[in-house]
């Protein structure tokens, strides 16, 4: 089919496209709370069965199970080598948001919490199933699916999964959010956190003050130290985020802690700035630093194969009238996984909008047919 007939195929299902991405946004999905996560998985996994799709949950013992499933078995494909999509269910808003910030749309826009990030992708996937269907669509290669549960909490359980699934695996389409003015990501930093726990000594401040380790004192060195690795030119940023210590001002306080964020754009930066923060020393003798945490995503680093890829999906975005940019952001995704394992990696392939995790998060609706008949165009074509 050529890309204006798809187009056009998609145009008329993009209404109950949307709806279905209502129906997934009315069913929040929280990171951290197990039983609607489960709950939202179960719902998103009948949908695709109902189209005939036979869906695998994996289940987790304290995160939220991740769903599996192939699009386009490896039988039905001609080319050796599938193409991994990547999903998540999960959302950054905490339960109840959905009565504060019901769905709705208006002036183009619909607005939702996580439509953006990404219940409005997982139903641009079942556009795409149900095109497979009506015999629209003419993959070449196997096509597979993971929708993860924690995405959105750094993957801790789906990591592996994801690197297992992306193993043999051609290219991997990843469905998160796109950047602003139709730009896909070709790059991301990598990410890391970190937790110093400083333990000092307890003394009076008035009448034993000598004899007290000063621990936000001594947090404070460390700050300064951390905070200093900040290397803008290499793209390297230190975050302290957040502090606590002491208990009241006439008491030396013993204990302080810090959490910190650090975003890298190369791998190998990540590696030297966990080094440099797991051999941090104590400014102050009597006190002892505990430093836990380190990188957990590697950069997606745009190298000359996601490039050639971005470019084939720019060119068939030209098709439909589409014009596709490329661009960076300092956030992670699943995406970084798969890159570095060296698997060509397209991320940010889904519908154009604005706001993720944040409170005017909304998609623009007439974007909808288009980002279908890119990804339906990408599974032909690659
Ligand atoms: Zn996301």
């Amino acid at each position: 089919m050529t890309s204006q007939t798809l187009l056009d195929y998609f145009k008329e299902r993009s209404a109950a496209a949307l709806d279905l991405a209502r129906r997934f946004v009315e069913m929040e999905s929280p990171t951290a709370d197990k039983n609607h996560v489960d709950a939202f998985g179960a719902y998103v996994a009948e949908e695709f069965r109902a189209l005939g799709t036979e869906i695998e949950v994996i289940s987790q013992t304290t995160a939220g199970n991740h769903l599996c499933f192939n699009l386009v078995p490896p039988a039905a494909a001609t080319e050796t080598g599938p193409i991994l999509i990547l999903g998540h269910l999960d959302t950054v808003w905490r339960f109840g948001e959905i009565t504060k910030r019901p769905f709705r749309i208006e002036g183009g826009r619909a607005y939702g919490p996580g439509l953006f990030d990404m219940k409005m992708s997982l139903a641009l996937l079942h556009m795409i199933q149900q095109a497979l269907r009506d015999g629209r669509l003419r993959p070449r290669r196997a096509i597979r699916v993971l929708i993860t549960s924690d995405e959105e909490e750094g993957s801790l359980t789906s990591r592996a999964l994801i690197e297992k699934e992306a193993a043999d695996c051609h290219f991997v389409l990843v469905l998160e959010p796109p950047l602003p003015d139709y730009r896909v990501k070709t790059m991301r930093k990598g990410v890391g956190r970190f937790h110093i726990a400083v333990k000092g000594r307890s003394a009076h401040a008035g009448i034993d003050h000598e004899k007290g380790v000063n621990a936000i004192e001594e947090l404070s060195h460390q700050i300064i130290t951390l905070q200093s690795l900040t290397d803008y030119g290499r793209g390297i940023t230190i975050n302290v985020g957040v502090v606590s210590g002491g208990t009241v001002p006439n008491v030396v306080p013993a204990e302080a802690e810090a959490v910190v964020d650090v975003r890298v754009s190369a791998l190998t930066d990540g590696e030297e700035i966990a080094k440099r923060i797991f051999g941090l020393k104590p400014a102050h003798t009597g006190a002892m630093l505990t430093i836990t945490g380190g990188m957990n995503r590697p950069p997606l680093v745009r190298t000359p194969a996601i490039v050639h890829l971005y470019e084939k999906a720019r060119d068939l975005a030209q098709e439909i009238g589409l014009s596709l940019g490329e661009g960076a952001t300092g956030g992670g995704s699943d995406g970084c996984f798969t890159a570095a394992l060296g698997i060509p990696t397209l991320d940010g392939l889904g519908v154009d909008g604005r706001g993720a995790h944040a409170l005017d998060e909304h998609i623009v609706v007439a974007d909808i047919p288009y980002k279908a008949t890119l990804l339906a165009r990408l599974i032909e074509t690659l």
